[in-house]
């Protein structure tokens, strides 16, 4: 049995990105940059008025008030093509370009003007009320670099330097297939001794989350024939095949025998891991398998361990790890395990710290219980009783 840390290796060294396409802006919100992007011009493009005011020569008006010309105004979007001169204002609007000769705007606030005449009323120190410009960005400069998710900050900035279309990784065709001759469709009513297949819906919520694009092959029964030809059609058509269920130690556990018998080379079939032990990573081809234990809270959390990270890695993502942060631990914890723990857990902000409390489970197929979960408390392989008030290490997963 490996570590977390060693199946989180083994999954870094083997996993690298897909190929990239170049796609219209308007399709790259959630994508991966497959390439820097570099600004091409100066922003701000020119000196620009941060105000409604006047535009002036700032030694002017260094003692106010005082009383200046008005020759002429400029809007945004506009330009004047003049040079300001001693006793000389130009009424101007915010985010208009400085005309020459000015270094300084006054806010209309703090003037009074007929028109023809302006007083300044307060006094004015040179820059004030003008973003120089380049200096958010002078031109030449790599705004973003490759393996940086495309959010909505990111479309900004790409729509600013003129990126039309962007070099973008590919996103990963996920297979997902639960395994189980107790799964019925979700229409069915279950008859004793049947559940519900309901891993299939999580799984690919959570792949499409992470930038997939999934296919559902719904459910197959416990038999070696029907499991080898399931997991051919799975792995015929896909970057990535992701299973729940069938990788315990059972008679009818027929995942990993499936795999062999298909020509899959197979990494790790265990990890040190509570709950998700019986994880398996393997490789047909140029596909990748995850095997997830079926509890429905063993394969989410497995899922957001291991198999998401693969998919991030896929698609370049510099960072594919969802993010840890520490939090007080608002309920003590007593986790005998010998294996890393991931509890399902609610992380929130309480006068300004974060703060995560344990969600009450009553085992790994509690999934109404991992409904509440945001996050995943980490209790170390050595760490067994935490007290309340103390740091843990919490995943997230998902916004809080
Ligand atoms: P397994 O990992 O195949 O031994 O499955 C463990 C348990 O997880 C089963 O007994 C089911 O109760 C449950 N389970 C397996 N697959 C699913 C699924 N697709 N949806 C919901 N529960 C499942
Ligand atoms: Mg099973």
């Amino acid at each position: 049995m490996i570590s977390v840390d060693q199946a989180l290796h083994i999954i870094g060294a083997g996993v690298t990105a897909l190929g990239s396409e170049k796609i219209a802006l308007e399709q790259a919100h959630g994508r991966v940059l497959a390439q820097d992007i570099i600004a091409d011009m100066d922003l701000p493009p020119f000196d620009r008025a941060r105000m409604d005011g006047y535009a002036l020569r700032a030694e002017d008006a260094l003692i106010a008030p005082v009383t200046l010309q008005v020759i002429g105004e400029i809007a945004a979007g506009a330009a004047f093509d003049g040079i300001i001169q001693t006793g000389e204002a130009i009424k101007i609007f915010t985010g208009a370009p400085l005309p020459k000769g000015a270094n300084a705007v006054q806010k209309v606030e703090v003037t009074a003007s007929d028109g023809a005449l302006v007083i300044i009323k307060e006094p004015v120190k040179p820059g004030q009320f003008i973003t120089p410009r380049a200096s958010e960005i002078a031109a030449g400069n790599i705004v973003a670099r490759a393996g940086r998710p495309i959010a909505a900050a990111e479309m900004a900035v790409l729509a600013s330097f003129g990126y039309a279309q962007v070099e973008v990784f590919h996103r990963p065709k996920v297979a997902v297939l639960s395994t189980g001759s107790e799964l019925v469709a979700v229409a069915e009513k279950p008859a004793a001794a049947q559940i519900r297949n309901s891993n299939s819906y999580s799984l690919a919520a959570y792949a499409e989350r992470a930038g997939a694009a999934v296919e559902n092959l719904g459910t197959v029964i416990d038999t070696p024939t029907a499991t080898r030809e399931a997991l051919l059609r799975a792995f015929a058509n896909s970057d990535v095949v992701i299973t729940s269920g069938g990788v315990s130690m059972g008679d009818y556990d027929l995942v990993k025998a499936a795999l062999l018998d298909i020509g899959a080379e197979i990494f790790f079939d265990k990890v040190s891991i509570r709950p998700g032990k019986p994880t398996v990573f393997a490789r047909r081809g140029q596909t990748w398998f995850f095997g997830l234990p079926g509890n429905p809270v063993s394969t989410s959390v497995t899922f957001n361990v291991f198999a998401r990270t693969a998919l991030r890695r896929l698609q370049g993502d510099a960072e594919p790890l969802l993010p840890t942060v520490q939090a007080e631990l608002a309920n003590s914890i007593n986790d005998s395990s010998s294996r890393r723990s991931y509890l399902p857990a609610r992380l929130s902000i309480q006068d300004g710290r974060a703060v995560v409390e344990s969600l009450k489970w009553v085992g790994s197929s509690d999934l109404v219980a991992f409904m509440n979960a945001n996050a995943l408390i980490i209790v170390r392989e050595e760490a067994h009783e935490i007290a309340a008030g103390s740091l843990v290490d919490v995943l997230l997963l998902s916004a809080i």
